[in-house]
């Protein structure tokens, strides 16, 4: 193909220079980010059915900023904050947070007290070799290690060492003998691994960011809308149960609020990381909150994605539009709920995403959190 000769326009170099002007002027602010929530919110344990110890620390932290609080049949923690100032019949704005993070139940406890597991949300088996695990009991916790299996690397034959196991083939060792261990846990009992969160300069780690932001968004988020001032629409945030699981906790919260417009909130992929083409990239770190436009379990109002966009370049927030090919989130059950609601997804570009080191760009989540506080304070 013959080279294209361009001719140079003064116009439109200028007009390049303007668009990264403009694209580099905005940013949030990650001065303050509450990272103690943060970290606290992602090292308590809760998998899809045993969200009770997250929702706990929840409402530990929200006492003042909504007006009544209660927890559904589904064991979602509905909150809801009344409509401040102006008009009468306020919109009622839905944001769904998943509380539930990806784990396993005890399945099985064998003769010899080692534990085999049944998973509660989508593995990549490729990550769950060797890891350190919490096995969650009614009376207290066990430390324990994961591992498939099969020979050590001494005296494993060559075929064995490429081989990825099942799930099923892997098994907790909590160190005890047989009989302590059939005393203390149970079948049903669950786990989830143990890592700590991590600051890494601007960047944050965890296990659980999928989505224990969202669980940090549905409460900085209003957090920051009360230090914005009056809003006339109603706030429901629905901190939901079992989304891993497929949306059930937001299906059932979803049917009770009836809202007007769902928000479905929580991290999408940042696959900006070596080995995967820029087209499959959906967020890029840094550049902002992801306005989510599709997944496979919903398409977005686009009369919505228009406006938060809107909203976004009139207060200078950083965003990108995504399209997410797998995978969904909960504002689809907002959407079509009952007879149906208006919605979009706020999300926030996650590397590495289900596996032990989950991470975010810090002024992301600033973004995430500063867009949802202006619809709310804007929405009429
Ligand atoms: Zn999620």
């Amino acid at each position: 193909m013959a080279k294209r000769t361009t001719t140079k326009t003064p116009g439109r170099k200028k007009a390049s220079k303007k668009k990264a002007a403009r694209k580099n002027t905005r940013s949030a602010s990650t001065k303050g980010l509450n990272l103690d929530l943060l970290t606290r919110l992602c090292e308590v344990p809760g998998v899809p059915g045993r969200e009770e110890r997250v929702r706990a620390l929840i409402e530990g932290e929200i006492e003042g900023l909504f007006d009544s609080v209660e927890t559904d049949a589904m064991g979602s923690l509905i909150c809801t904050r009344n409509a401040r100032g102006r008009g009468k019949n306020p919109k009622r704005i839905m944001l769904l947070c998943h509380m539930d993070e990806i784990g396993f139940y005890i399945s099985h406890i064998d003769d010899k007290g080692f534990l085999w597991i049944d998973p509660a949300g989508g593995f990549d088996q490729r990550n769950l070799f060797s890891r350190r695990v919490l096995v969650c009991t009614k009376n207290r916790d066990y430390h324990g290690v994961m591992n498939p299996g099969g020979r050590p690397i001494h005296i494993s034959a060559p075929d064995e060492r490429t081989k990825v196991p099942a799930v099923k083939e892997f098994f907790v060792d909590i160190g005890l003998p047989a009989d302590e261990v059939k005393k203390r846990v149970k079948v049903g009992d669950f786990l989830v691994m143990d890592e700590p969160a991590r600051e890494m300069g601007d960047k944050f780690v965890s296990k659980a960011l999928d989505n224990r932001v969202a669980c940090w968004l549905g409460i900085e988020a209003v957090r920051e809308l009360t230090r914005l001032g009056s809003h006339s629409c109603e706030v429901v945030v629905a901190f939901t149960t079992q989304e891993e699981v497929g949306l059930r906790g937001a299906k059932t919260a979803s049917f009770a609020v009836k809202p007007d417009i769902g928000l479905g909130i929580d991290v999408t992929l940042a696959c900006d990381t070596p080995g995967i083409p820029s087209n499959e990239s959906v967020t890029i770190h840094g550049e902002g909150f992801g306005l989510h436009v599709k997944d496979s379990s919903f398409i977005a109002d686009h009369e919505l994605v228009d406006h938060v966009e809107a909203l976004s370049i009139k207060h200078n927030i950083p965003y990108q539009r995504t399209i997410l090919r797998a995978g969904g989130q909960d504002g689809a059950a907002a959407q079509q709920a009952a007879a149906g609601a208006k919605a979009v997804g706020i999300t926030v570009g996650t590397r590495y995403i289900h596996t032990v080191t989950e991470m975010i760009d810090k002024s992301d989540l600033a973004a995430a959190r500063d867009i949802l506080a202006r619809f709310l304070a804007e929405v009429k």
